[in-house]
């Protein structure tokens, strides 16, 4: 039986299992997809029962980035990005790839928002270095900003990218909200109003609420908006694709996440 994971903590609030049970049966396939709430001390054992018992397993917080040397391979993009959110279990090796990335990338595609620099990156973590990593690649000009500005600096460096205060918002012609400011506080915004550029694209990777500040004020300015759900959505497909060399619906996905969400 096609077996699958997502391993995190917190775990319970997940969408990803309503997501790929979703993929599973709209493709006919039998399967299964848990929640295994799994903190920190518990990855070096989770992921051994993934080696004998699962396919693949989705990481998220916080374990994207510390399972990389309990890997036997790392997809170089992944490496590169410094962090794993699917694991591919195959003759008891465990692979791991990176699908937040291109997952960014496919969602901003599917909804119709240009890809046209210059792109500001909000944060510098887990998920701000995945977004800067794919728009780089991509080939935009990419500015990146972060409240401890160090982090920016140093992701900068290392990417190739240009570190910047707030106010280069103005400039930007795609904002991108990857930090966690907005989550379950829809007052907080990482980005004052009057930074918000003329025209342009703004995403919220945070979709708890699925409607953030940071999105109202973008989409009150006049801006093309998006909110985390759709590249949710897309890193699931692509993941999904890894185990079984199948793509699912995303959309569908999308939906199943909506309803999970509470706002569907
Ligand atoms: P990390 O913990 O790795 O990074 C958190 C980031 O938020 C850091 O840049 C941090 O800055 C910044 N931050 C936290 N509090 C504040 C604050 N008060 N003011 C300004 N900046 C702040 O988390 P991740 O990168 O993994 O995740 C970030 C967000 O993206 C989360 O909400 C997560 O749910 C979401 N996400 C969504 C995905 C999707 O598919 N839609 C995929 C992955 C993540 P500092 O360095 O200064 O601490």
């Amino acid at each position: 039986m096609l077996r699958l994971a997502v391993l995190g903590s917190p775990i319970a609030h997940s969408l990803s299992p309503a997501m790929h049970r979703y993929a599973l049966s709209s493709l006919g396939l039998e399967g299964s997809y848990e929640a295994l709430e799994t903190p920190l001390e518990a990855l070096k054992d989770r992921l051994e029962r993934v080696r004998r018992e699962y396919r693949g397993a989705n990481l998220t917080i916080p374990l994207k980035e510390v399972a990389l040397p309990l890997l036997d391979w790392v997809a170089p993009e992944a490496q590169a990005i410094g962090a794993v959110n699917t694991v591919l279990s195959v003759e008891g090796r465990l692979f791991g790839f990176n699908t937040d990335a291109p997952g960014f990338l496919q969602a901003l595609r599917a909804e119709g928002i240009p890809l046209m620099g210059p792109a500001l990156v909000l944060g510098a973590g887990g998920a701000g270095r995945a977004v800067a990593w794919a728009l780089k690649e991509a080939g935009l000009e990419v500015w990146v900003w972060n409240r401890t500005s160090t982090r920016a600096e140093a992701l900068a460096e290392e990417f190739g990218l240009e570190a910047v205060p707030l106010e280069r918002a103005k400039e930007a012609r795609l904002l991108v909200n990857a930090t966690s400011v907005g989550l379950k506080d829809p007052t907080a915004t990482p980005l004052p109003a009057e930074f918000f550029p003329r025209e342009g694209a703004a995403v919220d990777l945070v979709y708890r609420p699925l409607w953030t500040r940071f999105l109202r004020e973008a989409q009150a300015r006049g801006l093309m908006v998006q909110t985390g759900l759709p590249m949710l959505a897309w890193q699931g497909a692509l993941a999904f694709r890894i185990w079984t060399g199948l793509l699912p619906d995303a959309r569908g996905m999308e939906a199943a996440a909506l309803q999970a969400l509470g706002e569907g």
